[in-house]
């Protein structure tokens, strides 16, 4: 997916700046303005090799050296077509030969065009052997014209920065690029203000983007880079100080009364609840209790008992008068929700049958492929208030569907719906009021994450898990290995034989539809640039289900399928014998991903799985091993063993913990996208910053930026920070748009 990206407001346009090769090789990453270009890092930099005398350079070495061209002396090349060029320099004491080989007369001419005799260079490259002449040479070195100070010398032994580079564009076209923006670095857009600069004692913006494109020392790179990531982290905290700040003038529906539902509800739990459920079903009741808009992030590990502490919340929410409405990704998650929330509250779910319970209330399913006259039905439940609790996909948001009264709205994970989702619901309130929002997710994040991701939420986590889970084994099975594979598929039979269930998932659904192949990330060489992709294409559903049902070993076993391509009617069928233990094998997509329930499953095989994300594989997981049988999890890859792809693999597998699991991901990913492809909104355009490395400065630009956004609410007195608050989330918007 091309990262789009428009021109930072107000900004130069690099087409009136720079030629057009240039501004050609800058558009292929989407940056299009002075602003942009400025802040569009290296990758990283080399260091030339120090500087040596000649006499003590060894062969293997790499060097640079100050020297003078003594003689340049070429000849045609016998056995091939083109020119050597030989070039003897001297540092005074001793000769050596730089010697090149070339193709065309032009770039001969070029060379004797740059190296006169008598002309002081600075050399880099590696020294090597002539056998011929039976002497040391340094073939295709790097040189420069240098002057002879400790100055002309440090500038030579400069870190070079490198680009990150793609097709035909070269290093030096992005080099040139910024330098020459440099020169216009006076007229960047600043949008930290410049006495928080001198606070943190960071360099200023002009100086910030000489440090990091132009360094002298590799010390200058991290000084300026400090810059860049403060800017950035100083951005986000902005808009969420902003956030917080509108939300604390924005009325909200008081959701504070006592009962009569929750009462009965937590009377005939068939459990006690954890210490951990219990606080935090407080701390949830202290923030909904206000009138002003709340927005929770309620993370902990799938089972950890996120769903009970949310319904007891929208209980709080039905006995205050108004409505809660729960979220989920995918509409079999919905259903499956639906019938939770039946189970769990049995007759108080019943208002207005004969076994109701009195103080009961109506527990409503919305979704888009319902038919019309339950739907109309349902509707009208909504709408005049007699549904307290409405379940749907995150379709109820953008549909006009009209809440008598939303209070609450609760989001069963968090990956699908972005900052600007929840942004939206502000509008689903009664009366100009706003609904308070709780997302749970089963991927927690460490805290200096979650202030840099989601920084408008206050993040509650659950650590401990109720019950009594028998918990989940991870393994990676290399495809290539017959043998792993063999064992696998075995173990998948004798699992159905023992009476269970297994899951096998692809990354697609027909390998004859080639638009539908999900692409494993890029493996990158020590460049950072990408590696030609050797994974084989990946598996499908439809060809899965019919290769199984020839394997020898599963011969018997009843396959089922399941992919968004079924009707909504077709799935619903589907899961139903699922967990009625009518399949003994379901090959299916991500849409079992998370909270799918069968309790009896204890085997997930997920094919290709080097194309999930972290989280995606950890859900997987956690759709077994749920009941009293333990489970087990295949990662099968076609990667090759002891290739990055199956490195991670084997991370993800050992990690035990959700939490554990997040640190990895983020580590891994670094400076990247925070929560995966799929996740949308500010998150995914996290440029400098790491959130693992830069929990300080992401604190520190949150106290500064919380502070200024105090101060001036409209921030009429800081235009540049409003305007690049503007681009960030213009820039996080089209993908809130596409999902
Ligand atoms: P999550 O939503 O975090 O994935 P759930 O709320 O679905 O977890 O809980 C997982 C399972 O554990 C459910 O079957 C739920 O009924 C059960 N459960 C929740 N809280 C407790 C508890 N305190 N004691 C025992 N079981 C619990
Ligand atoms: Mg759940």
């Amino acid at each position: 997916m091309a990262r789009r990206q428009e021109t930072a407001r107000g900004s130069m346009p690099l087409k009136e700046l720079l030629i057009s090769k240039e501004s050609t090789a800058m558009a292929s990453f989407g940056v299009r303005d002075l602003d942009t270009m400025m802040r569009f890092a290296p990758r990283r930099y080399v260091v030339p090799a120090p500087l040596r005398s000649l006499h003590e350079v060894n062969r293997g070495e790499e060097v640079s050296a100050v020297v003078s061209v003594v003689s340049l002396r070429d000849r045609a090349m016998r056995s091939r077509h083109g020119f050597i060029l030989e070039v003897a320099v001297s540092d005074g004491v001793e000769e050596i030969v730089l010697t090149f080989f070339l193709t065309k007369q032009h770039q001969l001419q070029w060379h004797r065009g740059r190296l006169p005799v008598g002309a002081r260079i600075i050399v880099h490259g590696t020294v090597g052997f002539d056998d011929y002449r039976q002497a040391l040479q340094i073939t295709h070195p790097a040189y420069e014209p240098v002057e002879d100070t400790e100055e002309g010398r440090a500038w030579a032994q400069r870190p070079r920065p490198v680009y990150p580079l793609r097709q035909n564009i070269a290093q030096a076209t992005m080099r040139s690029a910024t330098e020459k923006g440099l020169e216009f670095a006076g007229s960047l857009s600043r949008p930290v203000p410049d006495e928080v600069i001198a606070r943190r004692a960071l360099p200023p913006l002009e100086e910030a983007a000489r440090l990091v494109h132009t360094p002298l020392t590799v010390e200058d790179t991290r000084h300026g880079m400090a810059h860049l990531r403060y800017e950035e982290a100083f951005i986000l905290q902005a808009i969420f100080a902003q956030r917080r700040g509108q939300d604390e003038r924005t009325p909200a529906p008081v959701l504070a009364a006592e009962g009569p539902l929750q009462g009965l509800f937590d009377a005939r739990l068939p459990f006690t609840l954890t210490d951990g459920q219990c606080a935090i079903g407080t701390r949830i009741e202290e923030r909904i209790g206000n009138s002003h808009p709340t927005s929770v992030l309620l993370q902990g590990d799938v089972g950890s008992g996120k769903t009970v502490v949310a319904l007891r919340a929208m209980l709080r929410a039905v006995d205050s008068g108004h409505q809660a409405a729960l979220l989920a990704p995918t509409e079999v998650l919905a259903e499956q929700h639906h019938r939770t929330l039946l189970t769990l509250l049995g007759d108080l779910a019943r208002a207005g049958q004969l076994d109701g319970h009195e103080a009961a209330t109506r527990v409503r399913l919305l979704t888009g492929s319902q038919r019309t006259a339950g739907r109309r039905e349902t509707l009208l439940d909504v709408t005049s208030g007699q549904a307290g609790i409405v379940v749907g996909t995150h379709a109820l948001l953008t549909e006009s569907v009209e809440f008598a009264s939303l209070g609450l709205v609760v989001i069963d994970e968090q990956h699908r719906f972005g900052v600007d989702h929840r942004r939206r619901l502000r509008t689903k309130g009664p009366a100009g009021q706003s609904p308070h929002v709780i997302v749970m997710t089963a991927t927690p994040i460490p805290r200096t994450a979650a202030l840099a991701t989601v920084g408008d939420l206050d993040v509650l986590s659950l650590r401990e898990s109720p019950g009594l889970r028998a918990g989940v084994t991870s393994f990676v099975v290399h495809e290539k290995l017959p043998k792993w594979e063999q064992r696998m598929w075995q173990r998948a039979a004798e699992e159905i034989t023992a009476g269970r269930q297994v899951f096998v998932v692809c990354a697609r659904i027909d390998e004859d539809d080639a638009a539908d192949d999900a692409p494993a990330p890029p493996e990158l060489d020590e460049n950072g640039n990408e590696k030609p992709p050797t994974l084989e294409p990946a598996r499908g559903v439809t060809q899965t289900a019919q290769r199984l049902a020839e394997r020898p070993e599963l011969a018997g076993a009843r396959i089922g399928i399941l992919h968004g391509r079924l009707t909504g009617e077709e799935k619903q069928e589907v899961m139903a014998q699922m967990v009625r233990g009518e399949i003994d094998l379901l090959v299916s997509t991500t849409v079992i991903e998370v909270g799918v329930d069968v309790p009896n499953a204890s085997t997930m095989i997920v094919l290709d799985a080097e194309r999930f994300g972290v989280s995606q594989l950890h859900q997987l997981r956690g759709r077994v091993g749920r009941g009293e049988h333990a489970g087990i999890a295949f990662f099968d890859t076609t990667a090759e063993v002891g290739a990055e792809h199956s490195q991670h693999l084997r991370r993800i597998a050992e990690a035990v913990d959700g939490f554990a699991l997040a640190e990895l991901d983020l580590r891994r990913r670094g400076a990247g996208d925070l929560v995966g492809e799929e996740q949308s909104g500010l998150q995914r355009t996290l440029k400098h910053l790491d959130v693992m490395r830069d929990a300080r400065v992401i604190e520190q630009a949150r106290e500064d930026a919380f502070a200024v956004v105090a101060a001036d609410p409209d921030l009429a007195a800081h235009p540049a920070l409003a305007g690049a608050i503007a681009d960030r989330l213009r820039d996080a918007d089209p993908d809130v748009e596409r999902s």
